[in-house]
């Protein structure tokens, strides 16, 4: 699989002209090589050149947690007193146009543009984006057992196994965490917690507010999966439950997000414009009254990373291909008052959509 990545990964390069790809940290070097680097002062650097054989520059003592693949890459160990920065210009030589990691730390691309002159640069998200967005068998098998795992976790929310009255926000996102590790992952990504008008915030930070009974408590959690090639794929998945039953205000605003929800999933057929999957949901959203408390995209491209390509958003007129692994998670936000978000990862696929999460979908009550 990694072979085909690379020759993927060439063929983007040599069709838009880039003459060496550099990746550092980040999410693209573990899912073309299997080796995630740490995020060190020290520069980890693999140096793809469009028609030449890789390298994979670490320092020295990090080359133990690297497996050499040597039809792939070499390995090429820097000691302490090495330049990293002289090692990796000179393997690019005289070429003219690179590519460099979305998530390099900025002070490695300065001292390499300061030895690299005469080079043009572009992001190597423009090589990689287009084929990490499209996944492939294997892939969608790893982002389906993540998304299983995490909704085993959401079953147990729904099922009133995870106490939630008297404890703090913070306290049920460490559990929430601790149980995406119980279920396979091996890191957890986000734990979000937010309980009654704290879920008002879409990206509210758990805190030490305590849980009371009668709230509508939202929980959106995600962590990465390793898979057998050595790289790892994310879950990402939001359910929200009332403890007590709700008011009727809310029942009823959850019942247009369910039904919003559901139809944008429904929409995500092969062929279908990522924006019309946002307007689908939308339109549902806008129609019973709540569009302007709808105020984030409806979804996110995932895999390796949590948010990736292709977005599910106003103006992105990509149509979906068989392999596109998204979310859909439109939400209702009413400030100072209550929150609410349904949140899937969907496969896009010639038979039609495939949820990868399949854990209850309406406003589960529980007794805190
Ligand atoms: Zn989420
Ligand atoms: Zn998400
Ligand atoms: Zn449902």
């Amino acid at each position: 699989m990694s072979a085909e990545r690379f020759s993927r990964v060439r063929a983007a390069m040599a069709e838009q002209g880039t003459d060496v790809l550099l990746l550092s940290v980040g999410p693209d070097l573990p899912w073309l090589t299997g080796y995630e680097a740490m995020p060190l002062e020290r520069l980890t650097m693999l140096v793809v050149p469009v028609d030449g054989d890789a390298t994979l520059l670490v320092p020295r003592l990090e080359a133990p947690r690297v497996v050499e693949k040597p039809d792939l890459f070499t390995v090429h160990p820097w000691d302490e007193t090495d330049d990293p920065i002289a090692i990796v210009a000179a393997l690019v030589g005289a070429a003219g146009s690179l590519a460099i990691g979305d998530k390099t730390w900025a002070r490695f691309l300065v001292d390499l543009q300061a030895q690299l002159p005469a080079t043009s640069w572009r992001k190597a998200s423009d090589v990689t984006g287009p084929i990490r967005a499209v996944k492939d068998a294997d892939e969608i098998a790893a982002l389906r057992a993540a998304s299983h795992a995490a909704d085993r976790v959401a079953a147990q929310l729904q099922a009133g196994e995870i106490p939630l009255v008297g404890r703090t926000e913070a306290e049920v996102s460490t559990d929430l965490g601790n149980r995406l590790i119980a279920e396979g992952h091996h890191r957890v990504n986000f734990a979000i917690v937010a309980a009654g008008e704290n879920a008002a915030s879409p990206h509210h930070e758990p805190g030490s507010r305590v849980i009371r009974s009668g709230e509508v408590v939202l929980c959106d959690f995600g962590g990465t999966m390793a898979a057998p090639d050595g790289t790892g794929y994310c879950s990402d998945i939001t359910r929200c439950v009332s403890i007590g039953e709700p008011s009727a205000e809310v029942a009823e605003a959850y019942a247009v997000l369910h039904e919003a929800q559901q139809a944008a999933v429904a929409a995500a057929t092969v062929g279908t414009a990522c924006e019309e999957v946002d307007a689908v949901a939308r339109r549902i959203i806008t129609d019973a009254g709540f569009g302007p408390r709808f105020m984030h995209r409806t979804g996110h491209g995932i895999g390796v990373e949590e948010h990736e390509d292709p977005y599910v958003v106003a103006g992105n007129g990509t149509p979906l291909v068989p392999g596109h692994a998204f979310s859909v998670e439109p939400g209702i936000y009413t400030a100072g008052s209550w929150g609410m978000r349904l949140e899937d990862i969907v496969v896009a696929a010639d038979a039609g959509p495939d949820p990868l999460n399949l854990s209850d979908h309406r406003l589960v009550v529980v007794d805190g």
